[in-house]
């Protein structure tokens, strides 16, 4: 079914009832129920006690969930993105440098956007499927003096996860702020904010929150707050008259000034935009639903359901893309057979006929690799082994013959400790 199907008046007044899929891939994925009833509940005001009672909750939640102390723990309103763009415009004036190691697409990214925020770049770069040596980047570091360092913690792109936490005390020591985007590991691995002396992080809800997109939840330390509110500008016609221009250069962007956000989020309630409520609820139900598991029991079930994946994987004969020692624990990425002419085939196969949704991959990866994301709600061992069994199939039918239950069976092993 091509994407414009649906164009043709007789269906344009149809009810909306997507046909359901499981969703395993690196993002969007599915959305605990708890989460979408709690989507539904009734519109607030924004200075509706109720609601900002529910923005207080939000901050005190995603404090616990970023393992942080940090009082500005709020939502941007927008994809992951909004929150990394938020944070490295607002700490990032005209002319500053800032170091990005790249190890995957959300590391050009991360440069990208200190860019447009008038940053002085400074990069080094590991192949795809590697990560760092903390050294290698605190040697970049001292050779270079940047204000800022900007880092992905696990890049859904090649399934890496880059340890954080020396980076992070090495700049802290050196009067250094480290940036984090952990929008693919938060919930799914741990992010210890504090532990790591990260001053910026931010995150999303549709990675292993298992939320729907569309909010980004960001925790910032003293020291970030303290550079952001040296920039702070109220804008016109909500300013009162006590409140005085700060001498940084002014941030670019007034959607995603943090300074103005801390406002909004503070017993000011100093109006900025109008809090996306349904999301706000949302991103509530998600911290509710992954505290309520307990965060390490959250982090354990992700790493045996990947690990499972992965046996049921090389059972079939399949080899697993990445360095080994520094695979994330919620996104397996896996080569596509040589003998399958055309991977995206067998993934439509697996979308259209199984329901299932794996990811392919971009960049230097683009055709190489498939992403098989193993998430919050849909990290399960029965979504684990309808995956291997469909795939199975799938490959068979294109051209990839497997021992027949191979992979099933090793998936079986890993859940019964054999
Ligand atoms: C998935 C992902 C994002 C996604 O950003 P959106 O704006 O929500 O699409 C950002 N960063 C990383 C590391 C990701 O894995």
């Amino acid at each position: 079914m091509s994407d414009s199907t649906h164009l043709g008046s007789s269906t344009l007044f149809e009810e909306l009832d997507p046909e359901p899929r499981l969703l395993m891939g690196p993002g969007p994925v599915d959305v605990y129920p708890r989460v979408l009833q709690a989507m539904s509940r009734a519109m607030l005001g924004q200075f509706d006690p109720q609601f900002t009672t529910y923005m207080n909750q939000v901050m005190a939640l995603y404090r616990r969930v970023f393992r942080t102390e940090n009082q500005w723990t709020l939502l941007v309103n927008g994809t992951a993105r909004s929150g990394i763009e938020a944070c490295l415009t607002s700490l990032i004036s005209p002319g500053d440098k800032v170091l990005v190691p790249i190890f995957g697409r959300f590391g050009h990214l991360l440069t990208e956007i200190a860019r447009r925020a008038g940053g002085d770049l400074v990069n080094i770069e590991t192949e795809w499927g590697t990560v760092f040596d903390p050294e290698q980047v605190t040697d970049a570091i001292r050779a270079h003096q940047p204000k800022l360092v900007a880092m992905v913690h696990g890049d859904t792109s090649t399934t890496m996860l880059q340890p954080l936490g020396d980076v992070g005390r090495f700049c802290r020591e050196a009067g250094i702020l480290v940036y984090a985007d952990t929008t693919a590991t938060l919930g799914g691995s741990p992010v210890e904010t504090d532990a790591w002396c990260l001053d910026a992080v931010s995150s999303g809800l549709q990675k292993c929150m298992s939320g729907p997109p569309g909010t980004s939840p960001v925790t910032l330390s003293e020291h970030a707050v303290d550079r952001i509110n040296a920039r702070k500008h109220v804008e016109a016609g909500i300013r009162g008259a006590e409140s005085v221009d700060a001498e940084g250069a002014i941030i670019q962007s007034n959607y995603l000034d943090l300074a103005m956000l801390m406002d909004y989020w503070s017993p000011l309630r100093l109006n900025h935009h109008t809090e996306s409520t349904s999301m706000l609820y949302a991103a509530r139900e998600c911290a509710r639903v992954v505290l309520g598991e307990g965060l390490e029991a959250g982090f354990e079930r992700h790493r045996l359901t990947s690990q499972a994946l992965r046996a049921g994987l090389v059972a079939m004969g399949l080899e697993l893309f990445g360095d080994a020692e520094h695979r994330m624990a919620n996104v397996t990425g896996v080569y596509i057979p040589e003998s399958i002419e055309n991977g995206d085939t067998a993934r439509a196969a697996l979308l259209d006929d199984f329901g299932i949704e794996i990811g392919t991959s971009f960049g230097p990866l683009h055709g190489k690799i498939w992403r098989i994301g193993t998430m919050g709600y849909g990290c399960r061992k029965t979504n684990v082994l309808r995956c291997l069994s469909a795939l199975e199939t799938v490959l068979r039918r294109n051209g990839y013959v497997a021992t027949p239950g191979a992979a099933v069976d090793a998936a079986y092993e890993v859940y019964s400790g054999v």
